[in-house]
């Protein structure tokens, strides 16, 4: 099931690509895997998946011991700073930036382990008060550039989690207002900041993300179907 699901996924990912004139090569399918057993990643890995999204630091760091070495692990959940040291060094890259603080973390441990972490600063692009992340304003562009100084950290774009919607097309204005600050961000020319990584869209509007620009899409129910929380705290 797995495995016809991510090559659904990607059909769905290149058609999306094909309309909007882009090459399917531009977009990273992340599997988020976040609740779900080993076993099931190790089927979306002997598939060829490659790129796994977690949102709890446990989890990711069991997850990581357990399985190859040649995954790229994406923390896309709220980060406590006290829950740096734990991924630094494991994680491929860190999506969910929001704040100095955290990004002051993450480049202490960074030089302490003496890697580069690469992170993405999280929009709250709808404005939702539920939600985690920066408002959809210049404001990222100088948290980027206080980030930028730091050492052992850099920028590589921005994530956004869109409002939950029946009709995608009602999130495609966050995404097009995600590509709009990345570029006004791009065009600071800002040293240490690039931004060539938008991580946008989930399962139920992927395509619509792809089609305003997205570099990654996070895609989890749509690969490993429902989530069951009855037995934790939830997300
Ligand atoms: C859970 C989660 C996803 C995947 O959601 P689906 O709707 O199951 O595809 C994507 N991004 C983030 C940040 C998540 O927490």
């Amino acid at each position: 099931m797995i495995r016809e699901n991510i090559a659904r996924t990607e059909e769905n990912i290149r058609q999306a690509c094909e309309l909007a004139g882009r090459r399917a090569s531009e977009v990273t399918l992340i599997a988020v895997s976040k609740t779900k057993p080993l076993s099931m990643l190790q089927e979306a890995y002997e598939y060829g998946c490659r790129d796994f999204g977690e949102n709890k630091v446990q989890e990711l760091v069991e997850k990581y011991e357990a399985l190859p070495r040649d995954i790229r692990w994406h923390m896309i959940g709220h980060l406590q700073r006290n829950k740096v040291k734990y991924i630094v060094g494991r994680v491929y890259l860190i999506h969910s930036v929001d704040s100095l603080r955290l990004a002051e973390e993450i480049s202490r441990e960074s030089v302490k382990k003496q890697v580069t972490t690469d992170i993405l600063l999280e929009v709250n692009a709808a404005g939702e008060e539920s939600k985690f992340g920066l408002p959809c304003n210049g404001a990222v562009t100088e948290l980027a550039a206080q980030i930028a100084a730091l050492p052992a950290i850099r920028i590589r774009g921005l994530m956004t989690v869109a409002p939950y919607v029946e009709d995608p097309e009602e999130n495609r204005q966050y995404f097009r207002a995600l590509k709009q600050l990345s570029v006004d961000i791009m065009r600071k020319n800002i040293d240490n900041v690039s931004m060539d990584v938008l991580s946008m869209g989930m399962t139920g509007d992927y395509e619509v993300a792809v089609s305003e620009g997205a570099g990654c899409v996070r895609v989890g129910t749509g690969i490993f179907g429902e989530r069951d929380y009855t037995n934790s705290a939830g997300e």
